[in-house]
């Protein structure tokens, strides 16, 4: 047994009565529970450990054995795309003709449980000569499943016959505004399109949260769908579309905080005031804005005070936005009490928030150190990524409260990429993830960049050290930063991020400790509670489903 594990054992000993916690109900949460014979770390410095916790506790309360488990804090990824990376998990390979995308549909279903949805992604017509396909096709292959299956350019899907009963389809005579039903001499054939497109990016939802609850992960900072360059419009059309229906249809499994494009400030701030976006009407959570300031080192597109090396020796990178208009929006932003976050990847890029970030706060507090204290926790900035960073950049992080959203598995896949494209001296000062240990630092995916994973972060701080590191982080760094401290990073401190009485159930049960090391094993998730409610239970340890029922 390591040292940690030994002192692990030394703290629970000496806990005389176990600590019992209690915590918000959310609606339909179907048993009240206390979860006994467990290792519970808390992520709450009062009280870092426990050995049983309650979901409300009176007088019909379950009590349950958890053999032995351990207990931690939902994880918080602070950096997805939701419904893209949703999109990616329902994809088809291509089929080349009629037949192949019939054997590929038949091949997917199998295995599947009666009822269950087979969903896919990505077929095109062309493929097989540009005659359009219809439920015909698939229907005697799926007989026991609802299918959906969009196409290659989210236009238009086809559904089976099982759905089209679910959905009462022929009785529908109009089209939806916006869309259309397909129909053969009247009869609906199984192709929808446009507006009945909410089916799909509701399927890639509903799919994303149960990935991400699969891997532990009970609240995601959500980033949606918008780039530079892409269509505002479609945040806004996702929320109202598809995340308030999935949410008030209680499908959705993940709480999720979302961001929206900064130019869109105004119609955040007007969405509801900082107290009711504090406060999660169901799973879904109108958090902030975001801003680019810079594009990406792979891309040629990050900001740099100096030129690349190898991808084009004259390229200082590209200053996406104009960083008056930036300065301005984010100032607004801050005085509507929004969480804002700028995406700064560069070193130059990061100076840029960096400096526009303290004459913000210059000019607002006329020097005053009190007020500045004040206002610092009233505003919420936090960089997205912070890559590469100027000497001496990571104190003003600390200095001015800027929290830094990072993607250590990203680091782990680029830093030898960094060393070769601004050689070694320059790429000393990327993804220097320690030197910022004095900040509040968020951890996160960039899903579906690299996958949702948090255990694997954790897994790779005992196993590897990155490139121009000395040593591995420490685990339990690592976890704070995807549970307590992500919480504060998105202003959602008072709601989750701690096993802390008053606040919502999201825990996971583990399979081991994730703080063991030199050991061989690594914890996997056992289950996966949000809101008190069971989100996932692993099948590999579902002799333990009687537990959670
Ligand atoms: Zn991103």
């Amino acid at each position: 047994m390591g040292s940690l594990a030994t002192s692990l054992g030394i703290v629970l000993l000496s806990l005389a009565v176990a600590a019992l916690l209690s915590w918000k109900r959310i609606p339909g949460a179907p048993a009240d529970f206390v979860i006994t014979n467990c290792s519970i770390w808390t992520a709450d410095k009062d009280v870092p450990w426990a050995e049983s916790m309650a979901d409300v506790a009176c007088s019909d309360t379950e009590f349950r054995d958890l053999e032995g488990q351990f207990v931690v804090p939902g994880f918080i990824d602070s950096h997805v795309h939701f419904i893209p990376g949703g999109l990616q998990l329902l994809r088809l390979d291509p089929q080349h003709t009629h037949l192949e995308f019939t054997q590929k549909v038949q091949h997917a279903a199998h295995g599947l449980e009666p009822n269950e949805w087979l969903q896919g992604f990505g077929w095109s017509n062309e493929h097989w000569g540009g005659e359009w396909p219809d439920s015909s096709w698939i229907d005697s292959v799926t007989e026991n499943n609802p299918v959906w299956l969009s196409r290659m350019d989210g236009h238009m899907g086809l559904v089976n016959k099982v759905v089209m009963e679910i959905c009462d389809l022929k009785s529908v005579k109009d089209d939806p505004v916006g869309g259309s039903i397909v129909r053969d001499e009247d009869v609906p054939t199984g192709l929808l399109v446009d507006a009945a497109m909410i089916l799909l990016t509701s399927s890639a939802l509903a799919r994303a949260s149960q990935y991400a609850v699969s891997k532990g992960v009970t609240s995601v900072v959500d980033f949606g769908s918008y780039f530079p360059g892409g269509s505002i419009k479609d945040s806004w059309n996702d929320v109202e579309e598809v995340y308030t229906w999935m949410d008030s249809l209680g499908n959705m499994t993940v709480r999720s905080a979302l961001f929206f494009p900064l130019e869109t400030w105004p119609r955040v701030a007007v969405s509801s005031d900082k107290r009711e976006r504090t406060a999660y009407k169901r799973l879904v959570h109108i958090d902030g804005v975001k801003a680019f300031a810079d594009g990406s080192l792979g891309s040629g597109t990050a900001l740099f005070h100096q030129v690349f090396k190898f991808i084009d020796p004259n390229n200082f990178g590209l200053r996406v936005a104009d960083l008056s208009w930036l300065s301005e929006s984010v100032s607004a932003a801050f005085e509507s009490k929004l969480q804002v976050a700028v995406h700064a990847i560069g070193d130059a890029a990061n100076d840029d928030v960096l400096e526009f970030t303290l004459t913000l706060f210059l000019n607002i507090l006329s020097n005053d150190e009190q007020i500045y204290v004040c206002i610092t926790e009233l505003v919420g900035l936090q960089v997205e990524h912070a890559q590469h960073l100027s000497p001496g950049a990571h104190l003003k992080f600390g200095k001015f409260s800027i929290s830094a959203s990072m993607q250590p598995e990203q680091l782990l896949d680029d830093a030898y990429y960094a060393v070769k494209e601004l050689g070694e001296k320059r790429s000393r000062g990327s993804y220097n993830l320690c030197s910022l240990l004095r900040s509040v630092v968020a951890l996160g995916s960039d899903w579906p960049v690299v996958a949702v994973n948090p255990l694997g972060v954790v897994r790779a701080a005992v196993e590897r050290t990155p490139a121009g590191w000395s040593h591995p982080w420490i685990p339990e760094e690592r976890i704070y930063r995807y549970t307590s401290l992500a919480a504060y990073a998105a202003a959602l401190e008072d709601l989750v991020g701690s096993l802390t009485p008053g606040k919502f159930a999201d825990f996971v049960v583990l399979s081991e400790s994730p703080f063991a090391q030199g050991t061989g094993n690594f914890s996997r998730v056992v289950a996966t509670f949000v809101g008190g409610n069971i989100a996932f239970l692993s099948r590999r340890y579902a002799k333990l489903g009687k537990l959670f029922r």
